[in-house]
C-alpha cells in the first residue's frame, strides 16, 4: 500500500519543467544551475576512459604473478602509485604487515583401497604465455587452513552446508572423525571446513565440480573459458564471518608496525581442522572409491562416476604445513581535497592484489578505476573544483581476507567515522548487465546515475537494459512492482570484498557495483585467470570496463559535487518494510514446516516410507517455534516511512533555492546526512560477534558472502535462538526509531532554511 503512494508522491514532488536544463531532470541534491553544471562536467568525464588503456593498463598488471608479498606486488603498488602522481593527484602507499600464510608441505594421497596421489598443480598450456610463470605463481591452496596431518575415511557432503549435514543425519551418516569432501559453490568457501569441524570431522577437501563451472557448461580452457581438469580455486576460508575481516592478529585495530599483536594459537579466525582445494581430476579417484549410499539426487555432479556418499572405503591421508610470516600489504591512497566541503568524503575503491595473475580478479575493476583517476585528474586540469574530497583507493591483500581496505578502515576508524559519506566499491568487471548492491539510501541515487549510462550492446541506458531483463526474468507476481515501482531494487551487501570494513564496521553508506552476467567463466582464483583468458573470453573490446568507468566516475562526480548529499529515504523505509514482512514470513514458514513434519511422524509416514535396503532415519519431533512479537518494528516502520516522505518533500520544495542556502546550514544538514548510516549501526556488535555492528546488513554466518538482512533477528529465528531474536527486534527498533528522528530533524532544518 504505501510503495504505491510512495511511487505517486515522486511523480508529484518532480520539478517543474520550466527548470530543466535541457530536458534532462534536475539532479536530487543541487539547485537547477549547479545541477546543470555538474551535468557539463560529468559528461566531459564520460568521453575520456579509453577501451585502449584498459587493455593497457590490463596487460601490464597482469604480467606477472601478484598476491600479496610478492615481487609484482609491490611493482604494481608502485606502478599505480606513480600513474595518480602523474595524473596531478596527492598519492601516497600506506603499510601494514600482516600475517599471510603461504604452504609449505601440501601432500594428498589415497591410501586404501587403492593408491593415488593427487597432483595438485596446475599446468601451464602452451598458447598461453603466463600460465607457464611457474617460479612466481602460489601453490594451490586455502589461506588459513591450519597445519594438520590426519589420516581417515572419506565422507562425500555435497556443498557443506548445515542443510546437507541433516540430510546425512537422516541418511544415518557421520562424518566424526571422518575427513569430508565437499564441492565448492552454495556458500563462501571458508563455511565448509567450518561445519564440517562442527560436526566432528578432522578434515576437508572442497573440489570443482565439473556441473558448477567445468565441462558441463562450456568448453574447458584453453579452448573454452571452463574449469579444465587440473584447475583448482585457491581462496581463503579464514573465518571472518564470526570474527572479523583483515589481519587475523590484530582484529579491530590497524595492522600497523607498532600494533600489538596476538599470538598465533590466540587467533580467532583460522580454520579448525586443516583444509584444501582440489580440482576434479584430483577428486575424482577419491569419490569413485566412495560405497555406501548413493547420494541423493541433487547431490550429484556430472563426473562419470557413481556419486556415494561413504564412509570409505576410500581412506585418504592429508598433510598441510604453512609458512606463518607476516607480509606487508600496500594500499595506494589518491586524495583531491574538496573546495567547499573537505571533510566530507566520497571514497572510492577496488582491490590490485590477485592470487596469481588476476586479469579478471581484480584487474578488470582496477584498470576502469585508473581510468577514472586519469579522468578526474584531467577535469582538474580544465577547472572541475569538486566541492567534497575525493579518495581513490587501490587496496592491497584484499584476496586472502580484505586485509588491506580492513587495515586501513581499523586505522582511520575516527576520522571515517566523522567524515565519509559514501564508499564505492568494485571487485573485477565483466560483460552484460549492470549490478547494484549497496545500502537502500543510495537505492534511488545509483539508479538515477544508472539512466545516464549507455550499454555498449544495446544502446539504451544500462538502467534499460536491466529493467527490461528483470521483467523478462520476473515471477509473475513480481512484474507489476517492476513496472510501477520509480527504482530497481538494489541488492543488500554481504561481504567477500572490500566495502565490508566500511559498511558492516563503521557504518558508512556503501555501493557495490559491477557489469557482468553474459559469459560463463571457470578460472576464478586459478592460474588461468588471466590476460589471454579476458581477451578472449569475457569483455574482449574492453567497452564494459569503459561502462564501468562512465559509471563508477558519474557516481563519484555527483556524490561529491551536490549541495546536498542525494540519499533518500524513501526506497530505504520502503526496504525496511519489505524485510520486516521476510522475517515474520520467515518465522510462519518454520512453523507450518515444523507443524508439518510433526504431523508426519505422527501419522506414519516416515515408517512407511523406510526402505530396509537403504535405511533412513526419521527426524526428530520438534517443538513448534513460537510467536515472535513484531509490532515495535512495523511502528518504528511506519514511523521512518513518514519522516522519509517529510524529508523527501523538504527537499523537493526546497530544491529551485538551494544555492541561497547557507553554507552552515548545508554543513549541518549533511552532517546529518552521514550520520543516517551510522544510526544503524549498534557500538556492542551483533550476538557473538562484535565487529559487526550494522543492524541491518551483514554477511550469514553460515552463507559467508552472502548477506543476512536484520541479522540478529534472521539468524536469531533461523538457527531456533527465539528469546535472543525477539531481543534483536526491539534493538533494531530503537535504532530505525532514531534513525527516524534524525532523518525528521533534517527535513526540519531543510523546512526552516532561508526563513
Ligand atoms: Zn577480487
Amino acid at each position: 500500500m504505501r510503495r504505491c503512494a510512495a511511487v505517486l508522491l515522486i511523480l508529484v514532488l518532480a520539478v517543474p519543467p520550466s527548470l530543466f536544463a535541457a530536458d534532462e531532470p534536475t539532479l536530487a541534491g543541487y539547485s537547477p544551475r549547479s545541477s546543470q553544471a555538474e551535468r557539463e562536467w560529468e559528461s566531459k568525464f564520460r568521453v575520456i576512459p579509453d577501451p585502449a588503456n584498459l587493455r593497457e593498463d590490463m596487460r601490464r598488471l597482469s604480467a606477472r604473478p601478484h598476491h600479496v608479498g610478492s615481487a609484482y606486488d609491490k611493482d604494481n603498488a608502485d606502478w599505480i602509485l606513480a600513474r595518480f602522481k602523474e595524473w596531478g593527484l596527492d598519492a601516497h602507499i600506506e603499510t601494514f604487515d600482516v600475517l599471510f600464510p603461504t604452504p609449505k608441505v601440501r601432500m594428498l594421497e589415497m591410501i586404501e583401497p587403492t593408491k593415488y596421489t593427487a597432483k595438485l598443480e596446475e599446468p601451464g598450456v602452451a598458447i598461453d604465455p603466463t600460465s607457464n610463470q611457474k617460479a612466481e605463481q602460489l601453490p594451490t591452496y586455502n589461506a588459513y587452513s591450519i597445519d594438520g596431518d590426519v589420516t581417515a575415511p572419506l565422507v562425500f557432503v555435497n556443498y557443506g552446508l548445515p542443510e546437507d549435514y541433516e540430510q546425512l543425519d537422516r541418511l544415518g551418516i557421520s562424518v566424526k572423525g571422518a575427513i569430508v569432501i565437499a564441492k565448492y559453490y552454495h556458500s563462501w568457501r571458508g563455511v565448509k571446513p567450518k561445519v564440517a569441524a562442527e560436526h566432528g570431522a578432522i578434515g576437508c577437501l572442497i573440489y570443482s565440480e565439473p556441473k558448477d563451472d567445468g565441462y558441463t557448461r562450456d568448453v574447458v580452457f584453453p579452448q573454452g573459458p571452463m574449469r579444465n581438469p587440473d584447475g583448482v580455486q585457491r581462496g581463503s576460508v579464514m573465518d571472518f564471518a564470526s570474527a572479523s575481516p583483515g589481519d587475523p592478529l590484530t582484529p579491530g585495530v590497524g595492522a600497523t608496525a607498532d600494533a600489538k599483536r596476538l599470538s598465533l594459537k590466540e587467533a580467532k579466525s583460522l580454520s579448525k581442522i586443516p583444509v584444501l582445494p582440489i580440482s576434479y581430476g584430483d577428486a575424482q579417484p577419491l569419490l569413485a572409491a566412495l560405497k555406501g549410499q548413493m547420494a541423493p539426487d541433487e547431490w550429484r555432479g556430472t563426473l562419470p562416476i557413481p556419486y556415494h556418499v561413504g564412509p570409505g572405503p576410500a581412506k585418504v591421508h592429508l598433510k598441510l604445513e604453512f609458512n606463518w610470516d607476516i607480509k606487508p600489504v600496500n594500499d595506494v591512497i589518491a586524495k583531491i581535497p574538496g573546495s567547499i566541503a573537505p571533510d566530507e568524503w566520497i571514497i572510492r575503491g577496488n582491490h590490485h592484489d590477485a592470487w596469481v595473475n588476476g586479469a579478471e580478479d581484480p584487474v578488470s575493476g582496477t584498470s576502469p578505476l585508473l581510468e577514472e583517476a586519469r579522468a578526474l585528474g584531467l577535469l582538474l586540469k580544465q577547472g572541475w573544483k569538486p566541492r567534497r574530497t575525493i579518495i581513490y583507493a587501490a587496496w592491497d591483500g584484499e584476496e586472502p581476507m580484505l586485509l588491506g581496505s580492513t587495515e586501513w578502515v581499523e586505522t582511520h576508524a575516527e576520522e571515517l567515522r566523522q567524515r565519509a559519506a559514501v564508499y564505492i566499491n568494485t571487485d573485477g568487471n565483466d560483460r552484460g548487465l549492470f549490478q547494484m548492491g549497496g545500502s537502500h539510501s543510495l537505492e534511488q541515487f545509483i539508479n538515477g546515475v544508472a539512466r545516464d549510462i549507455d550499454d555498449p550492446e544495446t544502446k539504451m541506458t544500462v538502467w534499460q537494459r536491466s529493467h527490461l531483463s528483470q521483467i523478462a526474468n520476473a515471477k509473475p507476481e513480481d512484474r507489476k512492482e517492476l513496472r510501477q515501482r520509480a527504482d530497481l531494487r538494489i541488492e543488500a551487501l554481504g561481504s567477500g570484498t572490500d566495502f565490508t570494513g566500511f559498511l558492516d564496521h563503521l557504518g558508512i553508506a556503501s555501493l557495490n557495483l559491477g557489469y557482468g552476467g553474459e559469459d560463463e567463466q571457470g578460472i576464478y582464483h586459478s592460474i588461468y585467470d588471466d590476460f589471454y583468458w579476458y581477451t578472449h573470453f569475457s569483455d574482449t573490446e574492453f567497452v564494459y570496463g569503459r561502462a564501468l568507468s562512465q559509471t563508477i566516475g558519474t557516481s563519484v562526480m555527483r556524490l561529491a559535487d551536490a549541495e546536498v548529499l542525494p540519499y533518500d529515504f524513501v526506497d530505504f523505509a520502503d526496504t525496511v518494510e519489505k524485510y520486516t514482512k521476510d522475517l515474520e514470513k520467515l518465522l510462519a514458514d518454520k512453523q507450518e514446516e515444523i507443524r508439518e513434519r510433526n504431523q508426519e511422524l505422527d501419522e506414519g509416514v516416515f515408517k512407511a516410507t523406510f526402505d530396509p535396503r537403504r535405511p533412513t532415519v526419521a527426524p526428530a519431533h520438534e517443538e513448534v517455534p513460537p510467536h515472535l512479537n513484531f509490532a515495535p518494528l512495523e511502528n518504528a516502520e511506519e514511523m521512518l516511512t513518514h519522516s522519509a516522505t517529510r524529508y523527501q518533500k523538504a527537499l523537493s520544495q526546497k530544491q529551485a533555492g538551494l544555492s541561497e542556502i547557507q553554507i552552515e546550514t548545508l554543513r549541518a544538514l549533511n552532517a546529518k546526512l552521514i550520520d543516517s548510516e551510522r544510526k544503524l549501526t549498534n557500538e556492542d556488535g551483533l550476538p557473538r560477534r562484535p565487529w559487526y555492528k550494522h543492524l541491518l546488513y551483514a554477511p550469514g554466518v553460515y552463507s559467508g558472502y552472502g548477506v543476512k538482512t536484520v541479522p540478529g533477528v534472521r539468524e536469531g529465528i533461523e538457527q531456533k535462538r527465539y528469546s535472543e531474536a525477539e531481543q534483536e527486534i526491539l534493538r533494531v527498533s530503537k535504532a530505525l526509531e532514531q534513525e527516524s528522528a534524525l532523518i525528521d530533524s533534517a527535513a526540519q532544518l531543510l523546512e526552516q532554511a532561508g526563513h
